[in-house]
């Protein structure tokens, strides 16, 4: 077992999305790999509203980049995996970072949206 694998990456017990990981709280997962779980939001914004999270607690997507790139690039490639498979080569992938910009769960978390009219537009 490496130092990458799900046992022993720093998790938050009072974590909502640590607690989604572990199988704690119910959520529909629809992938999974060695350092990610992707589960659908709870609340859908798009027809496929999905976060993906990796199985380290960090709070945002800067500190998970920093402390684990390989689960960071796993998260977007996990993202384009479930988007394929329901159906979406367009979509678009959303990291809200602090309570300002819309953050509400302080566990890294990657919104996979596709379908229909998208949120978030930037441009
Ligand atoms: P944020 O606003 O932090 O970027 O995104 C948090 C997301 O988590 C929101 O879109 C919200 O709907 C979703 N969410 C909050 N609580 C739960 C939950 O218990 N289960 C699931 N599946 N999603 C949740
Ligand atoms: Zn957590």
């Amino acid at each position: 077992m490496t130092a990458e694998t799900a046992a022993d990456v720093p998790t938050d017990p009072s974590c909502l999305f640590c607690k989604i990981v572990a199988g704690e709280i119910p959520a529909e997962v629809v992938h999974t790999t060695e350092r990610t779980v992707a589960f659908r939001d709870i609340a859908p914004k798009a027809p496929l509203h999905v976060l993906v999270v990796p199985r380290e607690h960090q709070p945002d997507a800067a500190a998970i980049a920093e402390s684990n790139p390989l689960a960071t690039a796993e998260m977007v490639t996990a993202a384009r995996a479930v988007a394929i498979a329901e159906g979406h080569d367009d979509y678009r992938l959303v990291f809200n970072t602090g309570a300002g910009a819309g953050q509400t769960v302080f566990h890294a978390h990657l919104h996979l949206l596709a379908g229909g009219d998208l949120p978030f537009a930037a441009g």
